[in-house]
């Protein structure tokens, strides 16, 4: 619309006639605030466009004669004569209700999907947490029929026994792992101003035994101080050094730990020279339970990675591999320099286990 000085509408599109539900005729001529659900506020933007010459943007209502309320961006700026006199403004309300009903959506999808992983959370935490007993009992129980009627059965009997202390032994290994998993998630503690290359020579101090039967070196880069949960820090370092020591060649294990600061962010790497990994199981060695090699080759439960990247991404961060097999592999994982304000670890900790 055109508005004159004294704030009376000169002329109308077609669409602000569809918007007021007015004519264009019975619009002419009348208080261009009539239309506005706060008239006041839009008359003091009115103002400021007289004052400034133009404004962009400003949040506004309007209503229409049959009550609808449509939000609105309003951009205007004053237009002159041809003697260069301000004569009025020209202004034009952009409809911005699909936009809003989009950010309204997204909102609640997101905390949807909070309160999801949460309850996910809080299941994976109660259910190996409550199995742990009973399994606690087959386990023992077992053990003792196996200790006390060994060779009194007959051989069935005995093998039998021994798949089932077996299987119990397993699933114990099993269940704690998975509970270590969603602790990674729900027990963490406060994130704060953490000195990275402390913690990486405390993690070493407890591979100690582990990099001596490697015969393995382990340098650094100088480390930042960064703002994390330090013990979850160190479990970090602890799982992707531990691989690097695990998963060697025939060369004695050589790993390297660098810091980069990039974009906002610190991007730690861990690298070895060890087996390596083919590209396309760069994701799957993520996911929990999932190994590359049987249990005899390497020991492990294929839990590690898993809750490595757990704790990153509850830090807002990323992990992934970049790897040549037979060369070696490079585990590189993010840390935003500032802290997460939303989302991430605060929400994980408010719904937390006990
Ligand atoms: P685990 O060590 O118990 O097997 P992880 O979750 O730590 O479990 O690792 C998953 C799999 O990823 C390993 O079984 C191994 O196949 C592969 N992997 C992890 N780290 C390395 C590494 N540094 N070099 C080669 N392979 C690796």
């Amino acid at each position: 619309m055109t508005i004159s000085r004294d704030g009376t509408i000169t002329d109308v599109n077609a669409a602000t006639t569809k918007i007021t539900g007015v004519s264009r005729d019975r619009l002419i001529g009348s208080d261009f605030s009539d239309y506005f659900t706060e008239p006041e506020k839009a008359q003091q933007v009115y103002q400021r466009v007289f004052a400034e010459g133009v404004v962009h943007d400003y949040p506004l209502a309007m209503r229409s004669t049959s009550g609808v309320v449509t939000d609105v961006l309003y951009n205007a700026s004053v237009f002159r004569n041809e003697a260069g006199l301000v004569e009025g403004v020209f202004a034009a309300a952009r409809d911005v209700t699909a936009r809003k009903q989009a950010e309204k959506e997204l909102a609640w999808r997101a905390e949807e999907l909070a309160r999801s992983n949460a309850d996910l959370q809080q299941f994976a935490y109660v259910a190996s947490h409550d199995l742990q007993e009973p399994l606690r009992m087959v386990a023992s129980y077992t053990q003792l029929l196996g200790k006390r009627y060994r060779g009194k059965l007959d051989a069935d009997a005995d093998d039998f026994i021994a798949f089932a202390v077996d299987g119990a032994h397993r699933m114990q290994v099993l269940i704690n792992d998975l509970l270590a998993y969603s602790r990674a998630g729900t027990q963490g503690k406060e994130v704060a101003s953490t000195n990275s290359e402390s913690v990486l020579e405390a993690a070493q101090v407890n591979l100690m035994a582990a990099i001596e039967e490697a015969h393995a070196v382990i340098s650094h880069d100088p480390l930042p101080t960064i703002p994390v949960d330090a013990t979850q820090l160190s479990q970090v370092f602890q799982n992707l050094i531990g691989n690097a020591l695990k998963f060697h060649g025939p060369e004695p294990p050589r790993i390297h730990v660098s810091a980069q600061q990039e974009a906002g962010e610190w991007r730690f790497s861990v690298r070895d020279n060890g087996i390596g990994i083919e590209p396309h199981d760069a994701d799957r060695i993520f996911v929990i339970f999932q190994r590359l090699h049987a249990g005899q080759e390497y020991p492990g439960t294929g839990i590690g990675l898993a809750i490595t990247k757990k704790i990153v991404e509850r830090h807002g961060g990323r992990i992934w591999v970049v790897s040549e097999p037979g060369k070696g592999s490079t585990f590189t994982f993010t840390i935003p320099m500032a802290e997460v304000s939303h989302g991430g670890y605060r929400r994980v900790r408010a719904s937390s286990a006990s």
